[in-house]
């Protein structure tokens, strides 16, 4: 007797999505995909992919669609897209993994509910290297019986937490990378504070991860994109920035302060005006750094 082979779509096959489906297709899913880029599509073929000519073509070709898109904004315009192609019918699966913002994600799954459609949010942490071996931390935020049928499809990517209700991976994801931008920026200040009192920017690692002090920011970006000058890690500054005022903007729905949130933001802000569009989100150590020699 034959199996067909188990079928998932993937919308946005950028710096995420690409090795997320290649992790899926290893994992024996034939894998659809779209992406607005012809040459984001070339290197879905090119992975052993599937391309399709829109993102609702791809939806209905494998029935359970994961969305790995900029923001809240595309998002929506996908699935507006896939209401007026057909791609919305009764059973279907869309997993939002992109970075969205929480409460227009317990809308969507409102609205996409009541058609019978199934969608929850998954957004995930880790990186582009992450991505590639498998290691992501994924979490899931809906109903638990949707995510327990969909956490083989998830695990092939990392480690999925259920966080909660529809929305709840969104507000945590948001919430982790305002620590973690606030993490790279801090850390970044008193590496330049230290290295000015003329303590090398090795040592002053050596001795904050061997203390309280470490953060995946002195364990992982500094030595690995900030110290050999690469700055590229595959996250982009905007990205951080959007995830950052996500969460300051929960904290404000919310009624609570978000003091150091709100100075994080603003400095990423200022740090944004100067650097291109498209940098990485490392980028901001250099431009702390050049900020503090300008400042001499
Ligand atoms: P990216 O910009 O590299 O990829 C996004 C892709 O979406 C691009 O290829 C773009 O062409 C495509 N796209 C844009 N509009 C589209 C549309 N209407 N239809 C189809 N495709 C469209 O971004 P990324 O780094 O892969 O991030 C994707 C999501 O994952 C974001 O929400 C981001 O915040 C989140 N994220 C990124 C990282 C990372 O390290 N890069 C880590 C965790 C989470």
């Amino acid at each position: 007797m034959t199996h067909s082979k188990q079928r998932v779509a993937v919308i946005g096959l950028g710096n995420m999505g690409i090795p997320m489906a290649k992790r899926w297709i290893e994992a024996g899913y034939e894998v659809h995909g779209f992406d607005v880029s012809p040459a984001a599509l070339d290197h879905l073929v090119e992975v052993g992919g599937i391309p399709h000519d829109s993102a609702a073509a791809a939806a209905i070709a494998a029935g359970t669609t994961i969305l790995m898109l900029p923001n809240s904004a595309i998002v929506d315009a996908v699935l507006t897209d896939f209401g007026e192609q057909g791609a919305l019918v009764p059973e279907s699966v869309i997993i939002d993994m992109s970075s969205s913002e929480p409460l227009k994600t317990r809308a969507n799954a409102e609205r996409l509910t009541a058609q019978n459609v199934t969608f929850f949010d998954a957004p995930v942490s880790g990186g582009v290297r992450g991505a590639i071996a498998g290691k992501l931390t994924v979490m899931a935020g809906g109903e638990a019986s949707d995510v327990e049928d969909h956490r083989a499809l998830l695990a092939c990517v990392g480690k999925v937490i259920h966080a909660g209700p529809v929305g709840a991976g969104h507000a945590v994801k948001a919430l982790n990378n305002l620590l973690s931008a606030t993490h790279l920026w801090q850390t970044s200040e008193a590496v330049y504070i230290a290295e000015r009192f003329g303590v090398a920017p090795e040592t002053m690692l050596d001795v904050v991860n061997s203390s309280s002090g470490k953060s995946g920011s002195s364990e992982v970006k500094w030595p690995n994109f900030i110290l050999p000058g690469t700055f590229d890690s595959g996250f982009e500054a905007r990205l951080m920035l959007k995830d950052a005022q996500i969460a300051t903007g929960l904290a404000d729905l919310l009624g609570l302060p978000t003091t150091l949130g709100n100075e994080l933001v603003s400095q990423w802000s200022l740090a944004m005006n100067d650097l291109p569009a498209r940098s990485d989100h490392t980028e901001v150590a250099r431009w702390i750094k050049q900020r503090g020699e300008k400042s001499v």
